[in-house]
């Protein structure tokens, strides 16, 4: 479904991501691990189109998009929750998840609130009153009212507990299992690892390994670098 090959994108002169090879496959579930500044954010940002490439390419679909505007990705299908969520506070929680459905006209408020029953409950509420898991359950919500094909999520677990990683991880893990395939970036390795079909670990934007999830849990490389075990 989404293809990378010899991926190269920086800032400027500096280059972070080196000819990186990644795939995600139709309903897989993929993540992107390793150390603060290893070039997970910048690899989405690429896909995104939200920072040119310096080469290599980017298929999705079948389609190379590397030449794309970031609202033409996201048009195709390809949606990027970023870090930090984006939320319009002073908004309701209904409103920020109708705003998620600008770029298509077929929303779908029920499927999103079968599957965070928070964001019914609170629909009425100003988005900045929810508590941070709940926004992060809302910026995954308004991503999923355009029906993305593929969804990129950027360190859904920033600012949240070790419990309430859990519970938007397993949401992640329920978005996926209704078919929208999730490329997950994650400091907390141990978490995403666990979740995960497939995952890379990158290293000074290099794909220094990568293999099943559970695998590579228990890779003693991982295990000593990421787990911190
Ligand atoms: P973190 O987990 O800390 O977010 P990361 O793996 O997502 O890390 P990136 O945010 O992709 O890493 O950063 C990789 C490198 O690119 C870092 O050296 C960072 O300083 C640099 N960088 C990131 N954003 C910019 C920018 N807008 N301009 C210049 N350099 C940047």
């Amino acid at each position: 479904m989404l293809t990378l090959e010899k991926l190269c994108a920086g800032y400027g002169r500096l280059q972070v991501v080196h000819d990186l090879d990644l795939t995600v496959g139709e309903g897989e579930l993929v993540a992107l691990v390793g150390a603060n500044g290893a070039g997970k954010t910048t690899t989405l940002r690429a896909i995104g189109c939200l920072i040119r490439r310096t080469s290599g390419t980017t298929t999705f679909l079948g389609d190379r998009i590397d030449r794309l505007r970031p609202h033409e990705v996201t048009r195709r299908g390809l949606v990027h929750v970023p870090e930090g969520r984006q939320l319009f506070g002073p908004l309701t929680v209904e409103e920020n998840l109708r705003l998620g459905a600008w770029t298509r006209p077929s929303y779908d408020l029920k499927r999103v609130h079968k599957l965070f029953p928070v964001l019914k409950e609170r629909g009425r509420q100003a988005a900045e009153t929810l508590s941070g898991g709940q926004q992060q359950m809302l910026a995954i919500g308004r991503a999923l009212m355009s029906r993305p094909r593929l969804l990129m999520l950027d360190e859904p677990s920033t600012g949240l507990s070790p419990e309430l990683t859990r519970n938007v991880l397993d949401a992640v893990k329920a978005v996926c299992d209704t078919g929208v395939s999730v490329l997950l970036v994650e400091q907390n390795a141990h978490q995403a690892l666990s979740i995960a079909d497939r995952a890379y670990v990158l290293e000074s934007g290099v794909a220094a390994l990568h293999g099943r999830g559970r695998e590579l849990a228990e890779d003693p490389r991982v295990r000593k670098a990421y787990l911190g075990l």
